[in-house]
């Protein structure tokens, strides 16, 4: 009897043990970096994660552009540091590769296409799913996390809020309810996953930093980078979608929260002046076209 109580006691605290180690967390590293003394991170790659049409624009500029299709660029980032990698969102999922009838998030207003895997452009450069040690999310939005699934060996990173927000009951929006509804579903339940509170300096040397930047989502984030040869910078996540409503602070109808939304564009225009930053677009497929593109890279 004694020995069964024994052994109920060491199955209890070996799995209290492994479901804090799953979801470790970052609280304690939370700052944003010096700009003079910020450590640098060797590469910066661009992946193509898929293009979509969206056939009303107004959804992104209230007021204007009703009933007008537009074309946006779907982005993943492949960061380098030391032996180190880190992937910045996963992009459209890799089942809909090549599909005429491509994927959606919102089928009544929005069409995915995925011309690349994500698998085979880490191929071109040597690299599988399983070398890549950590996956941060911007949000989690269907488009970003559509190849969660694909890094198991991976610990995803995340914001608790984002995390909290997904699990929380339906609101009253119902694109918004089947955006987590879908979320829940792609992001399933990570081997490993990590919980982040606000500011999160990755690699301990201000050279990658996840900021905060809610309105999008509730637990939305950017991330703020420091090359070598490039300087800083930042990846928006869906802070912005586009470079004129980042000009005019336009705020899409999606977004769950206007005044956080304005905010953090203007958190995002504080660190652009501090760090003398560039600001690459997610969505933006105009300026999106422009960047470089894997193989090659920004260092
Ligand atoms: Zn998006």
């Amino acid at each position: 009897m004694l020995r069964q109580k024994r052994a109920a006691v060491a199955f209890v605290v070996i799995a209290l043990v492994l479901t804090l180690e799953g979801t470790r967390d970052a609280n304690a590293r939370s700052k944003l970096p010096d700009p003079v003394h910020a450590g640098v991170a060797e590469k910066l790659y661009r992946l193509d994660c898929g293009h979509s049409l969206a056939n009303d624009e107004s959804v992104w500029t209230p007021g204007e552009n009703v009933g007008r299709d537009i074309e946006f660029s779907s982005t993943c980032w492949l960061i380098k540091h030391k032996s180190e990698w880190l992937l910045w969102d996963t992009g459209v999922p890799e089942a809909s590769l090549n599909d005429p009838k491509g994927w959606s998030t919102l089928p009544k207003l929005i069409v995915y296409h995925l011309d690349k895997s994500l698998t085979d452009q880490l191929a071109e450069i040597g690299m599988k799913p399983g070398d890549i040690g950590r996956v941060a999310i911007s949000h989690t939005h269907g488009d970003h996390i559509g190849n969660v699934g694909l890094f198991t060996n991976s610990t995803i990173v995340m914001q608790r809020a984002e995390y909290s927000w997904i699990h929380s009951p339906n609101g009253p929006n119902e694109n918004v309810n089947q955006l987590m509804a879908l979320a829940r579903k792609l992001l399933g339940m990570p081997k490993s996953l990590e919980l982040v509170d606000g500011d999160t300096d990755v690699f301990g040397d201000g050279s990658v930093t996840l900021v905060s930047t809610p309105g999008h989502t509730p637990g939305h984030q950017s991330l703020l980078v420091h090359l070598k040869n490039s300087g800083f910078i930042i990846l928006s996540g869906d802070v912005v979608h586009l470079e004129e409503n980042f000009e005019k602070n336009i705020v899409p109808s999606l977004n769950t929260d206007k005044a956080e939304s304005i905010a953090s564009m203007e958190r995002v225009r504080r660190l652009i002046a501090t760090y003398q930053a560039k600001l690459f677009i997610n969505h933006d497929k105009t300026q999106t076209d422009s960047l470089r593109l894997l193989p090659a890279f920004y260092d």
